[in-house]
């Protein structure tokens, strides 16, 4: 036990000591040193199984802290021994299993405080912290949710996402709504609020003389998650025309502004998928357009429309090429609003050149498309439909018939269904191609 000149001292247990204990360890102590209390209460963790003894804490639970601000990285899997209790004054278990094994350990006379961690929340309706570890991700947002408080998480139109459970929390639709723009030579940067709907915008620009978002036509969804994933779609991706957004840091409830570099845009990626993923609610977006019309035709099933029509003789202009785009996504993609369904369920794969090489000879058909640093990008519509998973029907499930990287949902599918049909997908093109696709919307609750 600690002396009164000594600190106040709080041991944190669960069973492996790599999800929860690790979550609750890192978020006290934080507080605590931001209150400016380090000197006085020093904060441990442990577990009561010794499976992950020197482990580092589950990614998961590292990843979903990372996102909040809280580095985890340098904490380590100890067992909790009989010593524990000579040295903490509150020693706090997250569910009833760990406590009953606390309690079997706790020596005679111990004078600290042996309890539950949901014992000190006036907010929670449960009594324990569910273990994470064999759930899905979902369960380790919840455990941070529980060790911090309410999270909130904002969504735009919905159109990117798949609801296996309840997003634990409060779920904000951001609604935000305005463009302005200021006029820089031949360019115009233009800040859309980020509530305003993709589509309606790509056709407002158009309308007044702003190039470069029409290859863009179609995308369902808002300007905030936009940047989410750096959309894209024939041969254009939002960074080509990105200067900045404007985002409410969750921790800090500042306003940040972050340039292109900050964005860290990559392939349906960027720092909001990754290291900032969570963190921010984005509140505004500007892009750099051209009042000078701009024509970039050089994605192939683009090209032989535009090619049609130029051989007929109609004068390509960008409204020619927004209206192509709308055209060619309505006869190859289903509606959402007619059959529900998020887009490509999988991101096209990017391969190292060798496997490409070698499966190019195996697949002489298979498109690939070469990127800068030799890698190959591959359809993974094409991977799908060559592992006979086309039109493939899972009870109210499947995988569309004209397009294979979409799944659909005929109607009361629930989101478990929709991701043992992934599973399904993702296992038969693993087994056939050796590519493991990864699955492009944001899953919560799975
Ligand atoms: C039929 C169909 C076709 C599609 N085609 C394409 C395509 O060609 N190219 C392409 O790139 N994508 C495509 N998508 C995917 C989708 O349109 C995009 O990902 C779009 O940006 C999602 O916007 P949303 O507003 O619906 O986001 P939501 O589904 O509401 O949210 C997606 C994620 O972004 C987060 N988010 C939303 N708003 C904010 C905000 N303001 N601040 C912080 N986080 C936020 C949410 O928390 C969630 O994690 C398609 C989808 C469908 C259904």
């Amino acid at each position: 036990m600690t002396t009164a000149a000594a600190k106040l001292s709080v041991l944190f247990v669960c069973l492996g000591n790599i999800c929860r204990s690790p979550t609750a360890h890192g978020v006290f102590a934080t507080l605590v040193e931001k209150s400016g209390y380090s000197e006085l209460i020093s904060v441990d963790s442990a577990g009561t199984g010794d499976w992950h003894l020197d482990h580092a804490p589950d990614k998961r639970t590292t990843q979903v802290a990372a996102s909040k601000g809280y580095d985890l990285s340098t904490l380590r899997a100890r067992l909790v021994t009989s010593a524990d209790f000579a040295q903490f004054d509150y020693i706090i278990a997250m569910d009833n299993a760990n406590l009953k094994d606390l309690r079997e350990m706790q020596p005679q006379g111990y004078a600290g405080h042996l309890g539950l961690f949901l014992d000190f929340s006036e907010q929670s309706a449960v009594e324990e912290v569910p273990d994470p570890y064999y759930g899905g991700e979902e369960g380790f947002e919840q455990v941070f949710v529980h060790s911090r408080g309410l999270s909130v998480t904002p969504l735009g139109g919905g159109s990117n996402i798949v609801l296996a459970g309840d997003i634990a929390g409060l779920v904000i639709r951001v609604d935000l709504r305005g463009v302005s723009h200021r006029v820089e030579g031949a360019f115009v940067d233009v800040t859309f609020a980020a509530g305003e709907g993709w589509h309606d915008q790509v056709q407002q620009c158009l309308q007044q003389g702003w190039y470069g978002l029409e290859n863009l036509s179609l995308i369902p969804g808002n300007m905030g998650a936009a940047a989410i994933q750096n959309i894209g779609a024939y041969g254009v991706e939002l960074a080509d025309l990105f200067v900045s957004l404007r985002a409410i840091d969750k921790q800090s409830g500042e306003l940040l502004e972050f340039d292109k570099a900050a964005c860290e845009f990559g392939y349906r990626d960027s720092l909001f998928k990754n290291a900032g993923r969570d963190r921010y609610i984005i509140v505004d977006i500007c892009l750099r357009l051209s009042t000078l019309a701009q024509i970039n035709v050089q994605y192939p099933a683009l090209q032989t429309v535009i090619d049609q029509r130029r051989d007929s003789g109609a004068e390509i202009t960008p409204e020619l090429v927004g209206a192509m785009v709308c055209q060619i996504r309505s006869s190859k993609l289903p509606d959402p609003s007619v059959v529900p369904n998020a887009g490509s369920f999988f991101k096209n794969p990017i391969i190292p050149q060798g496997q490409a090489i070698e499966l190019s000879r195996q697949y002489p058909q298979m498109p690939r498309y070469p990127q800068a640093n030799g890698d190959s990008k591959v359809p993974a519509g094409w991977l799908i439909e060559h592992c006979g998973l086309k039109g493939a029907v899972r009870g109210p499930v499947g995988v569309h018939q004209q397009q294979a990287l979409v799944l659909v949902n005929s109607g009361g599918g629930t989101g478990a269904q929709l991701l043992a049909l992934a599973e399904e997908v993702r296992l038969a093109v693993l087994q056939r191609f050796v590519i493991d696709l990864d699955i492009e919307p944001r899953v919560y609750g799975g």
